[in-house]
């Protein structure tokens, strides 16, 4: 009815009126974050199928702010990267992550492989590998044991920009990896012209894997193709045992995923570390 439509409009206003100030709160206090020292990095382990070693880490940024609950990088990262602010929260991370890298070889655990997220607007910036040339500098960080993660989409959305960053950062010794891989559209193919080193198959295919045979036909070809074009193949997401035996048969190189450790603070980490 007419009358139910009003109160709906009337509704609809007040909610989004609300999401406004709660997105203007959000990016004031995302502002502040950095300044506070309220911004972290959680590291989720990277390991062996073969041997069950842990051969790295991810770097996974947590928000603490204040008398709050961790903010989880869902759900701020867009907003970061809408408003610009994911540039220098972006080398808030690396740097962070290049600094621990140094600390864990001075601490004795030995080079640890560190991989880092990059953002579609931090990987597409005009300077993305002056800043990390800069920060290896600054920091000590060894190149060798540094991963950059791209997104899939991100490449596809400008190809020949990408192809020159990358060139640019593999020419520096970084490695390079494609992250949620199987969600862009691109063939594996228009891969070939990119320095690449690894391709992370996304949680989405690891996740019905043992149920869905569209998912394991998915996952069973980029496996296969990747290694024919000499590609280091991660599964993400492996939560159960059943998972875990089907990548190991189909020889799938690495896993990440809560079967093995969610992210951990770095002390945690460390410690599995030190015994792998
Ligand atoms: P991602 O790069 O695909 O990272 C993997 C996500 O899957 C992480 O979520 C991780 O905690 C989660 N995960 C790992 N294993 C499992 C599992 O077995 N089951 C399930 N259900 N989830 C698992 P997280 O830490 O919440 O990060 C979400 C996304 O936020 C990341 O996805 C990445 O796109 C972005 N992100 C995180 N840190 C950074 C950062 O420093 N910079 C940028 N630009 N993006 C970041
Ligand atoms: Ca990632
Ligand atoms: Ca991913
Ligand atoms: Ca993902």
């Amino acid at each position: 009815s007419k009358a139910k439509g009003g109160n709906q409009y009337a509704f609809y206003t007040a909610e989004m009126g609300e999401q406004a100030t709660q997105h203007l709160r959000l990016e004031g206090a995302l502002q502040r974050a950095l300044q506070r020292d309220e911004f972290l990095l959680h590291y989720q382990p990277v390991v062996d199928i073969g041997s069950g070693r842990v051969t790295g880490v991810e770097a996974l940024l947590r928000w603490q702010p204040a008398g709050h609950p961790m903010v989880s990088p869902a759900e701020f990262i867009p907003l970061a990267e809408e408003t610009g602010l994911i540039v220098p929260i972006g080398d808030w991370v690396l740097a962070t992550a290049m600094r621990q890298q140094v600390a864990w070889v001075r601490a004795g655990i030995g080079p640890v492989r560190i991989s880092v997220n990059l953002s579609a607007r931090q990987f597409l910036g005009q300077d993305v590998a002056q800043r990390v040339a800069a920060l290896l500098e600054e920091t000590g960080c060894d190149p060798g044991y540094l991963t950059l993660e791209i997104t899939e989409s991100v490449l596809m959305e400008n190809p020949a920009a990408a192809t020159e960053t990358m060139g640019q950062l593999a020419a520096m010794g970084v490695q390079l990896a494609i992250d949620d891989f199987g969600t862009g559209y691109s063939s594996l193919a228009s891969l070939k012209r990119f320095p690449i080193h690894s391709l992370k198959i996304d949680r989405s295919f690891v996740m019905d894997l043992t149920q869905d045979a569209d998912d394991a036909a998915i996952v069973n070809a980029v496996i296969a193709l990747a290694h024919s074009m000499k590609l280091n193949v991660i599964a993400e997401g492996v939560e159960t045992n059943e998972q875990l035996a089907f990548l190991q048969a189909r020889g799938c190189d690495q896993m990440q995923g809560y079967c093995f450790s969610r992210p951990v603070e770095p002390q945690r980490i460390e410690a599995m570390l030190r015994v792998s």
